[in-house]
């Protein structure tokens, strides 16, 4: 450490929100350089580098074959897929010197595509799984927490390439188990996430989540059965459908000065309608608007809800993308006279061309109280599927603890996260816009069928340093660990000696040490700084060498036990070996 191109802070960095990245700075393993881009360091370093062998280690495991492609890509490849445009502004895009567009990669799906494609023809060449552990480019709208969401950061991104869907299937089985061995090797602590619903009959797709009260995904779980999904994916058990035919007409209500659900649910109560009303009786109709991709033409959409659930503006994008959605402006809204604000009813919107979708919430033959189209008017038993019709349902509600799982029933409660990995059936999409084929065995072309799989190589450190920490610093598995085994020499010649001669058998005996042999430094600061640095093992040459002793500190648990110098050595290499 005396030589260690290394300094400690003692003070938390101002722009850090999240231990991970407080942590990371004041121990000296990363340095920021501009938003969402970082340096690392060389203890940082050594944990990334550890981090990416654990992650290659387990790909090469399951058959995945290593390549290594440009990060610099020019924009006709990503014109081809689209993306040029789908990926909006999250995508960094230069020009060369002729003024040729170029793109920074934010995943290379293409460049895959493409390499197989020019490799391989025949149906005998396939399956084959490639990966490659390479930095990615996002212009994020708010890179944050350090390096857990950077603008530049190291992805492991995998594809697999298959004939059939058996093939990518067992592809997809495949990746997921490597990354159960990955993250368990890693020291991580996971849940396995569904992030398409069913009910979108999209294809498989998992995100492993970090949990961690930090993370930005919030995730749901089901207290009961093994049912876990992130919140745009989630489905909740909604009623059974009604029929139609049992309730009254519609019926058109003064209803002056209610344009909020709580006061529509107080005068229906002051009305002698025969019955109690709550908020969950109402239909709440949001106006919102999308923008198709590569249009500038934004469209109005109405979103239908139970009136005692907020809608989940996030849960919806993640459902319609690659089209942006927001919440739509008065101006908007002055181009549509006939919607009254407080008072909308879906009654109209066929009529108006306006889409309309409604949570699953609102079941067929479902009766409402809702808008009337007319200012300070409601209408009460409006009933979907003979007063409206919606053009298609979508999970909008704000999910809340207690909600009830789709599969058992059960109670689902909601938690936090950080994605660390995503395995994805992505099908054909890029075949068909490359023109990926294979020439099958009567001749004919076989579309090839693709899964695609990321692991946030440089997030892992963060979610690791998340997960793994208190409030005196880092506490690394020895997995991935700087080093084995801190020592630490006291001030005294002798001590420092001793622990010097310690060094060099630590390293004989294949045990990694970082040793603080600074001079002139009180042992309470070399004590503070082990804290911080986080290797699992602290040895300490102190006070008890005129015994024959040395300190060893568990810097987990805080264990410490006195240890004969001449044992020292033979013992912490057991330990670490098991
Ligand atoms: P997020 O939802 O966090 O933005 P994503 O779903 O867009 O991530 P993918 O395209 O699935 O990310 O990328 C694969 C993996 O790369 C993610 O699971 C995550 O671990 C990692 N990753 C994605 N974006 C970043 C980022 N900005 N910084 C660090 N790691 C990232
Ligand atoms: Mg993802």
């Amino acid at each position: 450490m005396s030589t260690l191109f290394l300094r400690t802070l003692r003070e938390d960095p101002a722009d850090a929100e999240v231990a991970s990245h407080r942590l990371l700075v004041r121990a000296g393993y990363v340095r920021r350089v501009a938003p969402g881009v970082y340096s690392w360091l060389p203890l940082g370093y050594r944990v990334l580098r550890r981090v990416e062998a654990i992650v290659r280690e387990e790909m090469e495991r399951m058959g995945a074959q290593e390549v290594h492609f440009p990060a610099l890509v020019p924009r006709e490849i990503y014109e081809t897929s689209g993306r040029w445009t789908d990926y909006g502004d999250l995508l960094f895009r230069l020009k060369d010197r002729k003024g040729a567009d170029y793109l920074l990669a934010p995943t290379h799906e293409e460049l895959f595509t493409l390499l197989v494609k020019g490799e391989y023809s025949s149906y005998k060449d396939y399956p084959v799984t490639l990966f490659q552990i390479q930095t990615k480019y996002r212009d994020e709208a708010r890179p944050r927490a350090g390096i857990l969401r950077g603008r530049e950061f190291v992805m492991k991104d995998s594809y697999s390439f298959d004939l059939d869907d058996e093939g990518l299937a067992k592809s997809y089985a495949d990746h997921r188990l490597a990354y159960q061995r990955m993250f368990e090797r890693l020291g991580l602590d996971y849940r396995i996430v569904f992030a398409v619903s069913g009910a979108m009959g999209g294809s498989a797709s998992e995100e492993f989540l970090a949990p961690t009260p930090s993370g930005e995904d919030s995730f749901v779980q089901c207290e009961n059965c093994d049912y876990a999904a992130n919140t745009e994916a989630v489905e909740i058990a909604v009623p059974a459908p009604v029929d139609a035919a049992e309730h009254p007409l519609m019926q058109v209500l003064d209803t002056p000065d209610t344009p909020t659900i709580a006061t529509l649910v107080d005068h229906l109560n002051g009305l002698d309608l025969g019955r109690t009303f709550t908020g969950a009786d109402t239909l709440k109709n949001l106006v919102l608007k999308t923008l198709a991709p590569g249009s500038t033409h934004w469209e109005l959409l109405v979103v239908g809800v139970p009136g005692d659930r907020d809608v989940d503006l996030k849960r919806l994008q993640g459902q319609l993308e690659p089209a942006e959605v927001a919440q739509a402006e008065p101006a908007d809204l002055a181009a549509q006279p006939r919607l009254v604000k407080g008072y909308i009813g879906p009654q109209i919107l066929k009529e108006l061309g306006i889409r309309y979708l409604v949570d699953p919430l609102v079941v067929p033959g479902s009766a409402w109280v809702t808008g009337a189209n007319a200012p300070g008017r409601h209408a009460a038993a409006v009933v979907r599927g003979r007063d409206f019709e919606p053009d298609g349902e979508i999970g909008a509600v704000e999910i809340r603890d207690g909600d009830l799982c789709a599969r058992c029933g059960g109670r689902l409660s909601i938690a936090r996260g950080i994605e660390i990995g995503h395995i994805f059936q992505l099908g054909r999409k890029y075949a068909t816009a490359f023109g990926l084929d294979a020439l099958g065995p009567d001749a004919k072309p076989i579309h090839i069928t693709m899964g695609s799989y990321g692991v946030g190589v440089s997030r892992a450190v963060a979610a690791l340093a998340e997960q793994h920490s208190d409030e005196l610093g880092l506490v690394w598995p020895s997995s991935v660990a700087p080093a084995d085994v801190h020592l630490v020499a006291a001030g005294k010649d002798d001590q420092l000696a001793a622990a010097e001669k310690l060094a060099t058998e630590f390293a004989a005996a294949g045990v990694s040490v970082l040793f603080d042999d600074r001079a002139g430094v009180s042992v309470g600061v070399k004590f503070k700084d082990a804290e911080l640095i986080g290797v699992p093992v602290i040895v300490v040459v102190g006070r008890g060498l005129v015994d024959g002793l040395v300190e060893v500190r568990n810097r987990a648990s805080g264990e410490r036990e006195d240890v004969a110098l001449d044992a020292v050595v033979a013992q912490v290499a057991r330990q670490i070996t098991i």
